[in-house]
């Protein structure tokens, strides 16, 4: 297997009933959950853009979660609602499970996230599986908005220190940026929205051939994720800018207008 090949791990599905351990807001749109319990025996996420399902339920209220049968998952009827949701760090030591939750917008994820306490409960499902990105490549681009900032930060930390990083964030403005831990060589280009409304294509698009007009396009791998109709119009203009479609992966990690989405973008 070459040094670049991409490669999927499966995991044994599992269900977990998670308490929140701690709640801290990194920006005021942006909250972190760290999640503790005995049920994450066994958790296993090895790709930065692994996900699990969430299964919010109100405050107060037990989740129902569905179970294992001989043929895979049973849900219970009516079906809970379920997102997507990044594994931005995991102790098995201390048995956490910290999530990164955009707020800011109605939906029962994030919704419940706003409402979580310390002593909250959270059902929580897989990952199923891992897609494993090589670190090998000499840069890696990572284009996202704030949905993608956990697989960032995750794969910025785990890259080592003789590979280049470029990558570009779309916040808010310039005092919702975070920063980042990585031993690799990073340029960070945030692109600010200034009150214009999330989702939209130009913010990411009107930054992008600045951000990455010195990038050496022979050993690049690039990763996307964003509003699906953003991620696809990055894609699109990424591979314009001459960026290979072999070592590149765009998701759409929400839809306007939609709920709960999750997109592979690949034309
Ligand atoms: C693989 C994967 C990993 C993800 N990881 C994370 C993560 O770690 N952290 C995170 O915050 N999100 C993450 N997301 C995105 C998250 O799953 C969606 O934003 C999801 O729709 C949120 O659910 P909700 O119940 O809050 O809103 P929904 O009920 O799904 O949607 C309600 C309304 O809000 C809008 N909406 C949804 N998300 C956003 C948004 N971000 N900004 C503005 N409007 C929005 C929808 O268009 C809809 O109109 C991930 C998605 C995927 C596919």
């Amino acid at each position: 297997m070459s040094a670049r090949e991409t490669r999927r791990v499966r995991h044994e599905l599992k269900f977990r009933t998670l308490t929140v351990a701690s709640i801290q807001d990194l920006t005021p749109a942006y909250r972190r959950v760290v999640l503790i319990g005995d049920d994450l025996e066994g958790f296993v996420s090895l790709g930065f853009d692994d996900h699990v399902k969430i299964f919010p339920v109100a405050e107060g209220r037990a989740p129902v979660l569905p179970t294992i049968g001989p043929d895979g998952p049973v849900f219970p009827e009516p079906r809970p609602v379920a997102r997507d949701y990044t594994p931005r760090a995991h102790d098995p030591a201390g048995r956490t499970l910290t999530l990164d939750f955009v707020v800011g917008h109605g939906g029962p994820a994030t919704e419940w996230a706003m409402a979580a306490k310390v002593g909250s409960i959270l059902g929580v499902g897989g990952p199923r599986g891992s897609f494993i990105v090589p670190t090998a490549f000499s840069d890696h681009v990572l284009i996202g908005d704030e949905t993608a900032l956990p697989a960032i930060a995750r794969r910025l930390e785990e890259l080592p220190g003789d590979v280049r990083v470029h990558v570009m964030v779309e916040v808010e403005d310039a005092g919702q940026t975070l920063s980042f831990d990585s031993a690799a060589e990073v340029t960070v280009t945030w692109a600010v929205r200034n009150g214009a409304p999330r989702g939209r294509t130009e913010t990411l698009l009107g930054a992008l051939d600045a951000a990455l007009a010195g990038v050496e396009r022979s050993d690049a791998y690039v990763w996307i994720a964003a509003e699906s109709a953003v991620a696809k119009a990055l894609r699109a203009r990424v591979l314009d800018l001459g960026f290979s479609p072999k070592s590149m992966k765009a998701a759409g990690y929400w839809r306007l207008g939609g709920v709960g989405a999750h997109d592979v973008i690949e034309n």
